[in-house]
């Protein structure tokens, strides 16, 4: 995994594609809005031999250069693991509650917005016409705008244009960012077509019931459906450190939904059990307090209209603010 300043790639292909000798096939793309990620999944275990940039020659952009070469299991396991192991995971960060991680590294707490699906992961097909990766997008961008014009916040998007990320990318963001918190945001579709109403969630093993394991299904398969299988993926998540930091995140998660549900119920119409657990891919950020909104229903005509309506994005995005608002002032009074 290669990561770049924001750069324009001038690839021919849209973004993977098959490779050659030890890389099987590489995809590439924004990452962030101000990072690009070059992703090189390989045929068998490889080092990176040397790297280094050329300048522009006869015509043609600054080019990178690097050379992989076949390596042992055991080399490659101890090469590669250390950056995300190091990097993201210090054990002196998961260990602090997450409301007190903040005050002493940045003066405004950051809140990440993460636009559920994009690129060719449309989401669910909307009843109204857009997909659910559209309404997404464009409440998070409102939800940004307001927070950014609150002053209280600094908000950081996983996604501002219609690109396709991973889950586990999502999350790595707000990790980065040592974000104070995470909102995924999604719009659900269920065959009957006259249930309508938001829903938030928050990360548990066992669902709270069956609809809300289906649906948890249903999103973590977006990395699947867009061409790149989880299941090869590095288990080591599992430490016991991370475990822990989970579980008072899991509290702060629940506390920051209950906040909030009262809040949205103000301003759009919510289900009867607005407060479900799921084990969302997207949710398991060690150590930033995170929850899932599913806005209403794309299935549904008038969640549909609401959703891809302006006004019902501002008052999605308002409602999502003043939640913000009434969790940390709770987080606060408790540190005094
Ligand atoms: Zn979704």
């Amino acid at each position: 995994m290669i990561d770049l300043p924001a750069v324009e790639f001038h690839i021919d292909s849209q973004g993977i594609g098959e490779g050659k000798g030890l890389v099987k096939r590489y995809r590439y793309g924004l990452f962030d809005n101000d990072t690009s990620r070059l992703v090189l999944d390989l045929q068998a275990p490889g080092s990176l031999d040397r790297m280094f940039t050329l300048p522009p020659q006869g015509g043609n952009g600054y080019r990178l250069v690097f050379d992989i070469r076949p390596t042992s299991r055991a080399d490659f396991l101890a090469n590669v693991r250390k950056p995300v192991a190091v990097a993201h995971r210090a054990p002196t960060q998961s260990v602090l509650a997450p409301g007190q991680s903040v005050r002493r590294s940045k003066d405004k707490r950051v809140i990440v917005i993460d636009a559920g699906h994009g690129g060719n992961d449309p989401g669910a097909p909307g009843a109204a016409g857009r997909p659910e990766k559209d309404i997404t997008l464009a409440v998070a961008m409102e939800t940004a705008r307001q927070i950014k014009a609150s002053g209280r916040y600094q908000p950081v998007l996983t996604r501002d244009r219609d690109i396709y990320l991973r889950l586990r990318d999502r999350v790595e963001v707000a990790r980065r960012k040592k974000a104070d918190l995470f909102l995924s945001l999604h719009a659900d579709s269920l065959d009957n077509r006259s249930v309508r109403g938001g829903t938030v969630y928050t990360l548990s093993e066992t669902a709270s019931d069956r609809e809300a394991a289906a649906l948890a299904r249903r999103e973590n398969k977006a990395d699947i459906l867009a061409g790149m299988d989880l299941a090869d993926e590095a288990p080591e998540v599992a430490s016991i450190l991370i475990d822990l930091a989970q579980r008072e995140s899991m509290n702060y998660s629940a506390r920051f939904a209950n906040y909030l549900i009262p809040e949205l119920k103000k301003r759009v119409l919510l289900r009867r059990n607005s407060h479900r657990f799921a084990g969302f891919v997207v949710l398991k950020a060690p150590d930033v307090p995170s929850v899932l909104v599913e806005m209403g229903y794309m299935s549904n005509i008038q969640d549909a209209r609401m959703l891809g309506s302006k006004e019902g994005q501002a008052r999605l995005a308002s409602g999502l603010l003043s939640g913000i608002d009434r969790y940390f002032e709770s987080v606060d009074r408790e540190q005094f």
